[in-house]
């Protein structure tokens, strides 16, 4: 039977090994790998069978999968997604990349802001833009105080803009410091995240949807619509998180509490996406493509529709797509009143 030293079992599979623990000076990397081989040394001399020498280079692949999980949670981010609120009470999202941070819609006020971000472990220094999708005052409520707080600029379409300075009290106009004019069709970068903006069908002056790409990772945010258009379809394929409004449950919305008119507003084209539609969208693979491993249903109606029905129903639409482009990633709920767990892409 042939016997190895540690030292030489070690000389002999660094070589052939990708770098043990990248970054490292070799003799850290070493006394690391020595250290890993040590109680075998004390028990066996300096002598080595071979299912020893397996032993040690299973030890030192689990330190190097602890260092890399280390790397992975404190470490460099691609794309941080933080939903702090979503529903018709007030929406507003936080992404962050190692060198940007966007807020998409303020619709909630600076105490109640303040005290999600802190729920998710956040404290926001200093913002590098917010986008805000269409005028609803669930959208941008707190817009004013956002500014005030951050002095961020501000990325908007202009029909939005003057919607908001009507709605809107006077210190918004005080307190904006750069506002930036898009519109739907535009591609943009705030820092290092690519921004795409599209046009949705919704009841204000000039909505939009928007994509964002970073460091390999793609979001979408898409709310606030009253259907799928066949464009926005194409604009989410290849999402690696996808944050889809589910609105209203058909059924709870036509006996629910709300005049006929409000009612008739909602189901519109230029309304909400109900579950149905939802459901509609996720079962057809030449719609969604499934790619994404996370995808959040949100702007989901406090009146009209609950979290159970409305991830049962996508549950139901995904498990009717064929076995092949089945969805694996995993479905997840906003919610109006907790912030939703940080997504990291
Ligand atoms: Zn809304
Ligand atoms: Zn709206």
């Amino acid at each position: 039977m042939s016997h190895y030293s540690p030292l030489s079992c070690l000389a002999r599979s660094l070589p052939h090994h990708p770098p043990l623990f990248p970054g490292r000076p070799p003799l850290v990397t070493f006394l690391i790998a020595l250290w890993a081989g040590l109680p075998h040394f004390l028990l066996c001399g300096h002598r080595l069978t071979r299912p020893q020498r397996s032993a040690i280079i299973l030890k030192i692949r689990s330190l190097q999968l602890r260092a890399k999980a280390r790397e992975y949670s404190g470490g460099a981010i691609g794309l941080r997604v933080s939903i702090l609120a979503s529903g018709s009470s007030g929406n507003i999202t936080l992404l962050e990349t190692e060198r940007t941070r966007l807020l998409v819609d303020a619709g909630l006020g600076k105490r109640e802001t303040l005290a999600r971000l802190a729920a998710v472990e956040k404290t926001v220094e200093r913002l590098d833009g917010i986008l805000i999708t269409h005028e609803h005052t669930d959208h941008c409520n707190g817009l004013p105080q956002m500014l005030g707080l951050w002095k961020a600029p501000l990325y908007v379409t202009e029909p939005t803009l003057d919607a908001m300075q009507c709605i809107l009290p006077e210190t918004f106009g005080k307190r904006l410091r750069g506002v930036e004019t898009i519109h739907a069709g535009q591609h943009f970068a705030v820092g290092d995240i690519d921004v795409h903006a599209f046009a949705i069908p919704h009841d204000a002056a000039d909505p939009i949807a928007f994509t964002f790409r970073t460091n390999g990772a793609k979001l979408a945010i898409v709310t606030d619509l009253g259907y799928m258009p066949a464009l926005a379809k194409v604009h989410l394929r290849g999402a690696d998180c996808l944050v889809l409004e589910s609105n209203h449950d058909l059924d709870m919305l036509k006996v629910g509490p709300y005049p006929w008119v409000v009612k008739q507003r909602i189901l519109s084209r230029t309304g909400h996406l109900s579950n149905h539609a939802v459901s509609e969208y996720l079962s057809d693979p030449d719609g969604f493509d499934a790619m994404a491993r996370y995808l959040v249903l949100a702007h989901l109606s406090e009146e009209n529709n609950n979290p159970f029905t409305a991830e049962i129903s996508a549950q139901e639409a995904l498990s009717r797509r064929p076995a092949e482009c089945a969805f694996r990633g995993e479905l997840l709920v906003a919610s109006q009143h907790v912030p939703l767990q940080p997504l990291e892409l």
